[in-house]
């Protein structure tokens, strides 16, 4: 089952801006990774240069230096870059500068061993290219510029033999890490977009699309947890007389009023955090604001739900609670939902202050 239904996810065209978040996440998660695959080379690259300088008898060049200095330039750089696509410029400037360096460092060995060389170059750079968060036009960028700054051009001296394994080996190892990238990319995206999907439901509210309780527990949760100076206030809502929707007008118009509440809470809540927790009752987390301006929101949402324009108009019951220092959450909504029982109690439409 299982199966059939990840199949029928699959097929589901990725939109182009999934495709673009999964970019962004793929080069965020992969960061570090490309720091380090920065350094190493650079390192190899080095050894690689005083191993041909002194082995060679040629001493250590002004221009070995410059592409280091180039290089760690664009292993800083990296540092700061935050956006994918600025990582793709940032990569084609260093595999460049990268490539450039390697080919002058391997004009300073013998005729003989260059072609091997360089090909050894190529195809390590290729692998290495699979393994970054690239986009394909990156990919496709980097590999032309692989090719045309590492490939040994065949002199007359090399012979139809030579030349001819030369090119195979170039024109397999391509494909071979084009074929391996789209492949992996394509894994990629599927799975990425197959998270997204789960952790959409898993985290959402399917009949009004907000976030659930599970997502209001774990976010309000953490943000307990960072929270600076207090105050931060918990409000416990509950639609009254719900009971008599369902029974007059039917569930699909009970459905319809929730989502049309949940709508005036996403209006007037927008900078905050809230969720449907179950039933007909909502949930709110506030924060940044005093005591005063906490009870003017949760005044304000009780007026704009009665006052909103509605077939099947309706109020609600709202409990607000100060969140005490050492207070959790479950106890703030306890006491957040007693002070909802008290405005029920009261004749409902409105907010109560827990004390
Ligand atoms: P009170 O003013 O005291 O809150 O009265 P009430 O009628 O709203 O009572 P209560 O809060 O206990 O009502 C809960 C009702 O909400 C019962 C249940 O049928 C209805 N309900 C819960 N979930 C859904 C849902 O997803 N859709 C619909 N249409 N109704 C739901
Ligand atoms: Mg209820
Ligand atoms: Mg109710």
């Amino acid at each position: 089952m299982f199966k059939s239904i990840e199949r029928e996810i699959l097929q589901r065209p990725v939109t182009a801006a999934l495709h673009r978040e999964f970019l962004q996440h793929d080069y965020e998660r992969l960061h570090s990774f490309c720091l380090l695959t920065y350094a190493a080379s650079i390192g190899i690259w080095f050894l690689f240069d005083l191993i041909v300088s002194f082995e060679g008898n040629q001493g250590f060049s002004i221009a070995s230096v410059l592409f280091l200095v180039l290089l760690y330039a664009l292993l800083g750089a990296l540092q700061f870059i935050a956006e994918a696509r600025h990582f793709y410029l940032l990569n084609l400037l260093f595999v460049a500068c990268y490539c450039i360096g390697l080919r002058l460092v391997i004009a300073g060995i013998p005729q003989a061993l260059q072609p091997a060389w360089l090909t050894l170059a190529g195809s390590t750079m290729l692998y290495g290219a699979t393994v970054m968060p690239l986009n394909r036009p990156a990919m496709f960028a980097v590999t032309a510029l692989v090719c045309s700054l590492l490939f040994p051009i065949p002199s007359t001296a090399d012979g139809a033999l030579h030349t001819t394994l030369i090119l195979g080996y170039w024109l397999f190892i391509v494909g071979l890490t084009l074929y391996a990238y789209l492949h992996h990319s394509r894994a990629k995206l599927h799975n990425f977009a197959m998270a997204h999907l789960l952790l959409g439901q898993a985290y959402m509210d399917a009949l009004t699309e907000i976030p659930n309780r599970r997502a209001f527990i774990s976010r309000v949760e953490q943000l307990m947890r960072t929270a600076g100076e207090p105050p931060c206030f918990l409000a416990m809502i509950d639609i009254d007389d719900f009971k008599k929707v369902n029974d007059r007008f039917g569930h699909d118009i009970g459905d319809e009023v929730l989502k049309h509440v949940a709508t005036q809470i996403r209006q007037v809540m927008a900078d905050q955090q809230y969720a449907r927790l179950g039933g007909e009752e909502f949930g709110i987390y506030l924060q940044g604001l005093s005591r005063q301006e906490a009870e003017g929101r949760v005044e304000a949402l009780c007026r704009q739900v009665r006052e909103a324009p509605s077939d099947h108009p309706v109020t609600i019951s709202i409990g607000l609670a100060q969140i005490a220092p050492g207070d959790g959450l479950s106890q703030a909504l306890i006491k957040a939902d007693k002070a909802l029982y008290v405005s029920k109690r009261n004749g409902k439409n409105r907010y109560t202050y827990a004390a």
